[in-house]
């Protein structure tokens, strides 16, 4: 069965009378790559609030609806366990920084599951080695540009072996540069066979990355769910 499934998910924040997210459903197979797309206030960042846990640990409202990771339901997991299942690369890396220096941030994740110190080196040598980024193990995190931040925060991500990967509007806070690079590394990751939700109101950037399918959010509806060239035939 799929890694991912949503089904009939509703939203509504406390503070507001319609709801952000209305009756989304779909599923995401093992290792699919799919683009999640809508203008600003579609709903995009309710639903990975919904994924990842912070709906609704953090922000109150109704939830109708249900979410599916590997079968289970992700409200009964525990925080820790649910990070391990979903991770989640933030809009602005300089909020996913947590370390004073590279190998201490992408360390930070294993430390708090209290793996011994030997086993987090080589996992983090690895990941980094992985993303290209081996050479910034010992900088400090201050030092790091923007692009080499984001690349720093996807490997303390990684670092946890999460089975779903959700990138929250991963070329934003980026130099047409470090946009390019970043794609390459999500092509890469795809090539891999990670499963990974990329959300990003850029369509046409962010189908550089290769998904082969497009699931596009308007006012909170799934309005769209099929391939690329579907989705630029559409009236
Ligand atoms: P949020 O951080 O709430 O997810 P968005 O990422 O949707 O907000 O929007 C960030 C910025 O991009 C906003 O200034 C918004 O006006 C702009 N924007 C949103 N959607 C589009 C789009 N389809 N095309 C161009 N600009 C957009
Ligand atoms: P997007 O990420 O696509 O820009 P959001 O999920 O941020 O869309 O927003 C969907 C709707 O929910 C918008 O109308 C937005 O104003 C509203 N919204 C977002 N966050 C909150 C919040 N914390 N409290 C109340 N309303 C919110």
């Amino acid at each position: 069965g799929p890694i991912l499934e949503v089904r009939e998910l509703t939203f509504r924040y406390a503070a507001r009378p319609q709801p952000a997210i209305r009756d989304l459903s779909f599923a995401l197979e093992e290792g699919e790559m799919a683009l999640m797309a809508g203008p600003s206030g579609c709903g995009k960042s309710t639903l990975l609030r919904a994924l990842n846990g912070l709906i609704p640990r953090s922000y109150k409202g109704e939830l109708r609806g249900t979410i599916r990771i590997g079968g289970h339901d992700p409200r009964a997991w525990p925080m820790a366990r649910l990070s391990q299942q979903v991770g989640t690369l933030l809009q602005d890396p300089e909020r996913q920084i947590v370390a004073a220096d590279v190998l201490h941030d992408v360390a930070f994740g294993l430390e708090n599951l209290g793996w011994p110190r030997a086993k987090i080196l080589e996992r983090v040598e690895e990941v980094l080695h992985a993303l290209g980024i081996a050479h910034l193990r010992d900088r400090p995190t201050f030092q790091l540009s923007g692009g080499e931040k984001q690349r720093v925060a996807l490997a303390g991500v990684l670092a946890m072996a999460p089975r779903i990967l959700l990138l929250d509007e991963p070329l934003a806070s980026l130099d047409p540069q470090s946009a390019q690079e970043a794609l390459a590394v999500f092509r890469q990751l795809h090539r891999e066979g990670h499963t990974i939700l990329l959300v990003e109101h850029r369509v046409e950037d962010a189908l550089q990355a290769g998904p082969r399918r497009v699931l596009y959010l308007e006012d909170g509806r799934l309005v769209f769910d099929g391939d690329p060239e579907s989705f630029f035939e559409r009236v």
